[in-house]
């Protein structure tokens, strides 16, 4: 079967430093520098980032409780005689399918995706659906009575997975089970969903502590998520020291261990099966301190985003990394997995906390608005799984129920957490790392701030501090590397002179009465993101990258990719891209704006090429219509 030729991955939410501190028995051993809030403190206001969630969340609960057990029902055979109306039940299809490998895996992230929802909304229908889905699994796992096993496919997999013998990813699958778990225990209290994982993690352990070493080393070859992240987490919950030798017993030598000879060992690797393993290594030097593990992150980290990733912060060709340096060579229809930009942008968070560096959210912020903000179709709400880097190519969605790709599973979580970067603390100072309309309120403060902004249509954001006490409170307010045209600040209305510059934090430490308010500018300007090839560039303008808006020509409607039988066609999907698709251009590069003028009055951020007569706008905002990302130079 083809698909058995692929593997993918993906982690589910972890927990970050500074976050569910309660619910930890061993603390983090090492001092962070920068700490996260948890969701339940920001809460997002309108922007399309909120508008994105909202779509995400009405698709997650038109999925029904009785669909998403349907596979793990079959599989602890609880289906006995009639079942009423569970005979006239559309089943899942695609990755769901019953006889694919890989299902139950949307059910781990919908536990996770319905936890962000609940923490970042408040709002009970999340986690009234999770109730319902853990208590189902409660069921199933006890149904089942296979020490604490839990899944929707047999076990038989996993004893494939360990004799070296075929079989997709069923760690990977597992891994999204017990994240979606503990992810209910940690934002929404849920202590079944505790008991239950650690059944499984008791299961686990009793499984592979028999394993001689060569058999650990076979099994690990397989792709298996961020089986070493998760235990992490649930050592810090539940101070078992089994939990940690699970999360060291999936720590992959033959892929971690020349990382620590500094040396960029990606090429041809199949890049989401790789990342989450560093994650759980940022986890590990949290909380036993394991300097050596964060140094193989850090070098994995860099290396990825200066020599692996397009302009959008994506990576990947046909899923796999690449020679370095090499996107020129790569610009074709199935670049840029979505779970790649996902856990990167996770490790990226981790790593932050470690040290609090300006470039991390950069990154960040460039991943977040080029590629998982436009992931999604506004029309459908429906997820692509690549971003198509092949000039003239479009974005192929998912459908409601019969795709269910990895990609469909990570969106579901990222759609629902983009209120978690945009704010971080110390004991004293709060940094502002993203323009997004959000509220925070930081309880062991007591004070509120409030950001409003259009960023970046407009490039001014206003923050208010809110507090019924005067509250001396240092601010870091990110200056972005890109930014090179300078900052405004406005404290309450007085200019404030700028010493910093782009690519750190600029400091305002004062005592922030009620309604003091600040407003930040960062002048945006077109300019050139080049490739490795001199003649080969993206447009950006701002944080923003900008694609040729190139019409419908050739489009095939309705999209193959509707076909429920033809579920993984995203990945042979022919583009039928027209032979005449305009992808070069003439551009003064000394000064973009003398061949490439703003059109005003548009609802957002619209340009056109004087010579060709091509429309810009924002990548993310490119919806069923072919674009060029990267233009050949004339
Ligand atoms: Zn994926």
């Amino acid at each position: 079967m083809f698909a058995i030729m692929l593997s993918f991955t993906i982690t589910a939410q972890s927990h970050y430093p500074g976050q569910h501190s309660g619910k930890l028995v061993i603390p983090d051993k090492t001092q962070m520098k920068a700490y996260s809030f948890d969701l339940q403190d920001i809460q997002l206001l309108d922007s399309p980032f909120k508008e994105n969630m909202m779509r995400e969340s009405t698709w997650i609960l038109s999925i029904t409780t009785k669909q998403l057990l349907h596979s793990f029902r079959t599989t602890a055979g609880l289906y006995t005689g009639k079942e009423g109306g569970y005979m006239d039940m559309k089943k899942l299809g695609g990755w769901e399918s019953l006889d694919c490998d890989l299902r139950g895996q949307t059910t781990g992230h919908i536990l996770s995706a319905l936890s962000l929802l609940y923490a970042t909304t408040g709002y009970n229908i999340y986690k009234l659906k999770a109730d319902s889905l853990v208590k189902g699994l409660a069921e199933v796992q006890q149904a089942l009575h296979q020490d604490g096993y839990l899944s929707a496919f047999p076990q038989g997999l996993i004893d494939r997975n360990i004799a070296g013998q075929s079989v997709w990813a069923p760690w990977y699958t597992l891994h999204k089970i017990f994240a979606g778990l503990i992810d209910q225990y940690l934002n929404c209290d849920n202590r079944q969903a505790l008991e239950i994982v650690n059944k499984m993690a008791s299961w686990a352990y009793e499984k592979l502590k028999p394993l001689l070493q060569e058999q650990r080393t076979v099994m690990l070859r397989n792709e298996f998520g961020g089986m070493n992240d998760v235990f992490y987490n649930l050592y810090a919950i539940t101070g078992n020291l089994h939990d940690k030798w699970l999360a060291e017993f999936f720590y992959q030598n033959e892929m971690l261990d020349p990382l620590k000879e500094q040396k960029d060992n990606l090429d041809k690797k199949h890049a989401n099966t790789f990342i989450p393993k560093l994650i759980g290594l940022t986890r590990d030097y949290e909380i036993e301190g394991n300097v050596e593990n964060m140094k193989i992150a850090r070098f994995f980290w860099n290396t990825v985003v200066d020599h692996h990733s397009y302009c959008t912060g994506s990576n990947s060709d046909k899923e796999k990394f690449f020679k370095p340096d090499n996107e020129s060579a790569h610009l074709t229809g199935y670049t840029c997995e979505s779970c790649n930009v996902y856990n990167m942008l996770k490790l990226t968070r981790h790593l932050f906390c470690a040290e609090p560096n300006e470039k991390y959210a950069d990154y960040y912020e460039k991943a977040l608005y080029n590629h998982i903000l436009g992931q999604q179709d506004p029309e459908s709400g429906m997820i692509a799984y690549f971003l198509p880097m092949l000039p003239g190519a479009h974005k192929v969605y998912s459908t409601p129920d019969s795709s269910f790709w990895c990609c469909v599973g990570t969106g579901f979580e990222n759609q629902a957490k983009y209120a978690e970067a945009i704010y971080y603390h110390t004991d004293k100072a709060l940094y502002v790392n993203l323009f997004i309309p959000s509220v925070l309120t930081w309880k062991e403060k007591a004070i509120t701030v409030r950001q409003d902004t259009n960023f970046p249509d407009d490039a001014t954001t206003t923050l208010t501090i809110l507090t019924s006490t005067k509250v001396t409170m240092p601010l870091y307010i990110r200056y972005p590397s890109w930014a090179t045209s300078g900052a405004k600040i406005k404290v309450d209305g007085k200019i404030l002179k700028v010493i910093q510059k782009p690519g750190s934090y600029i400091t305002i430490d004062r005592k922030w009465k009620n309604n003091d308010k600040i407003e930040i500018t960062y002048p945006m300007f077109l300019r050139l993101v080049q490739s490795d090839n001199d003649s080969i560039s993206a447009i950006a303008y701002g944080p923003v990258v900008l694609a040729g808006v190139m019409g419908t020509e050739g489009m095939e409607k309705p999209a193959p990719f509707s076909n429920p039988k033809l579920y993984n066609d995203y990945y042979t999907y022919d583009y039928h891209v027209p032979a005449d698709l305009v992808h070069q251009l003439k551009l003064g590069k000394k000064n973009l704006s003398n061949s490439i003028k703003q059109i005003a009055g548009t609802q957002r951020l619209t340009f056109k090429t004087i010579n060709e007569g091509i429309i810009l706008q924002p990548l993310f905002s490119i919806h069923h219509q072919r674009y060029v990302v990267y233009w050949n130079l004339k």
